[in-house]
């Protein structure tokens, strides 16, 4: 482990176009369970089930119940030392690292907040818990200023819903856009506590391999790791801290 923690530190440190991918493991860590570990009533339904635009039109109501739930986790919840850390990082990196986000919960926006690292490199691939917007106008408002309705309704009429990307929605194009870009030319990937079976992760993993640029993955699961990776098994909040020092 402490081999390749320093290697993957040495690497972090001479990349010029650093690419990371960020993945439920990093908000499992900060208490916030993921879909896939639903708690209680909520385990009878499947993900697609709340968190499509189907679901929504069938239900919104429930599909309102669901996504309170989580804003109110996401925010009562606090970035820990792997957000800080990542926060930290981008701040020295500047211009050189881009953060893919796939977590909807806004710990890592809030530790780049904290840290002023706002406005670095950092996309919300997947939106945020923080906002709604009208379907009908588009007007966004944010998530504390919803109305308690059980369908919580924009002043135009039309209903509000979370601003996150739901099953069978598309990526944001700006977003697929900026990530291609940066894909084909990034000489580092670093993937932290994602399963890397969901796409854009992937397909991140095997275009970097392909293009020989090393890929350093920080999970305490083997999820996703290939031979010629650098492996860090452990959790995102005791190895990107290290990281980071050491780079
Ligand atoms: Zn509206």
């Amino acid at each position: 482990m402490q081999a390749e923690l320093r290697k993957a530190a040495l690497a972090i440190q001479a990349s010029r176009k650093l690419l990371v991918l960020t993945g439920a493991g990093l908000s499992r860590e900060a208490g916030l369970p993921t879909f896939r570990d639903a708690q209680g009533l909520w385990r009878k339904h499947r993900p697609e089930d709340l968190a499509s635009p189907e679901a929504f039109a069938r239900n919104p109501a429930l599909v309102w119940e669901w996504y309170r739930l989580r804003m109110e986790a996401a925010r009562a919840a606090m970035p820990h030392a792997g957000h800080q850390a990542l926060a930290a990082l981008a701040l020295r990196k500047g211009e050189s690292m881009l953060v893919l986000n796939q977590n909807v919960d806004g710990l890592l926006e809030r530790a780049y907040g904290d840290s002023g690292a706002t406005g670095h490199g950092l996309l919300a691939l997947h939106g945020s818990l923080d906002r709604a917007h009208c379907q009908r106008c588009g007007n966004g408002c944010a998530a504390e200023q919803i109305g308690a309705e059980a369908v919580p309704l924009c002043p135009c009429g039309g209903r509000l819903r979370p601003s996150v990307v739901w099953f069978g929605e598309s990526l944001s194009a700006l977003h697929v856009e900026c990530m291609d870009s940066w894909a084909r030319q990034a000489d580092l990937l670093l993937a932290v506590g994602t399963s890397a079976v969901v796409w854009p992760a992937a397909g991140l993993l095997p275009m970097a391999r392909r293009r020989s640029v090393p890929v350093v993955v920080v999970n305490p699961r083997p999820e996703g790791v290939e031979s010629g990776d650098l492996w860090i098994a452990e959790g995102a909040m005791r190895a990107l801290p290290a990281l980071v020092e050491e780079a």
